[in-house]
């Protein structure tokens, strides 16, 4: 069973914000403005959620990210401050699609390690009468 502080949560909302930066590398920098939860942003101003990739912690503050290793002590706070307006923030990232698709790959994998069953048809105990 998943523990609780673990547990993964979707953003509400992705809105794709109009300027992107081009490096000189060919990438594109995009920025979106990703909406949570009040509960999930409660967990990014508390220390429990990682700022960089969005992977929940066990312990509040750690020095580093256990995932992606960013140095959530001595930077997240001031990110928080920076990004948050209101109910969300400005993801500056290589490629959100990419993201996305990591952080859809990693929903699947949380729910699969939850068993989830509740996708599940159940097709047993119906009877053909007549
Ligand atoms: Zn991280």
């Amino acid at each position: 069973m998943a523990e609780r502080w673990r547990r993964w949560e979707a953003p509400i909302r992705i809105d794709q914000v109009n300027q992107a930066l081009w490096l000189p590398d060919g990438r594109v920098l995009g920025e979106a403005e990703i909406t949570w939860s009040p509960e999930q942003i409660e967990r990014f101003r508390l220390g429990r959620k990682c700022a960089n990739c969005l992977e929940p912690q066990e312990h509040a503050w750690p020095e580093r990210c256990s995932l992606c290793g960013y140095p959530m002590r001595t930077h997240q706070a001031e990110f928080f401050a920076r990004e948050f307006g209101g109910e969300g923030y400005v993801h500056r990232g290589p490629d959100l699609g990419e993201e996305m698709e990591r952080l859809d790959e990693y929903r699947r994998k949380e729910e699969e390690a939850r068993g989830n069953s509740r996708d599940q048809v159940v097709h047993q105990g119906r009877q053909e009468s007549g």
